[in-house]
């Protein structure tokens, strides 16, 4: 995965000089990102190790550059929603979940809750009871089709879904909200 493992130390000169000639400073303070960017809009910025192409998130090398390594599991979360900005004021580290909050409090998710909620009516409901459950094996690191097995579905693809924050959207939301203000 793109997201795992560089380190500063990894980072030749070359590169860091390549990074500091791919954006244009914008009015708003964006660093916008003129290099290469993927579907869901971050830049991106190649590396050669061992002879091997790799390509790693530029604004996550933004974040290396002015801060230092990233913490195993972090996130570098945006607080601008410019998926293309390497402006180091405008990162900071986050976990998935809370990339995650963040977007559905700014609405951004909310297109995607609509059609997951129609698609939901098809299938079997978890209770919030159920829910909680869930999220606390997902926690403990038991794996999908295990839980998936212990509620009662056929495939994985549900716990999975929950697992990636794309099903039980709100419900999920309130629940970590509670166990966060313990
Ligand atoms: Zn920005």
């Amino acid at each position: 995965m793109v997201k795992k493992g560089l380190r500063l130390d990894q980072i030749p000169e070359r590169v860091i000089a390549r990074f500091y000639e791919r954006f244009t400073k914008s009015d708003d303070g964006c660093w916008t990102w003129n290099g290469t960017t993927k579907s869901i809009g971050y830049g991106y910025l190649h590396i050669k190790e061992n002879r091997v192409l790799k390509a790693f998130l530029a604004h996550r090398i933004a974040y290396i550059l002015n801060y230092g390594d990233i913490p195993d599991g972090q996130w570098v979360c945006h607080t601008c929603d410019n998926p293309k900005c390497v402006n180091p004021e405008h990162l900071f580290l986050g976990t998935p979940y809370d990339n995650w909050k963040d977007a559905f409090d700014k609405g951004h998710l909310q297109a995607t809750y609509k059609k997951l909620g129609d698609a939901n009516r098809s299938t079997r409901r978890l209770t919030k009871s159920q829910l909680v459950e869930v999220l606390e094996l997902l926690d403990k690191g038991v794996s999908q089709s295990e839980i998936a097995r212990k509620f009662g579905y056929l495939s994985s693809g549900p716990i999975a879904m929950i697992a990636r924050g794309e099903n039980y959207i709100q419900l999920v939301a309130e629940i970590r909200n509670k166990s966060q203000s313990f």
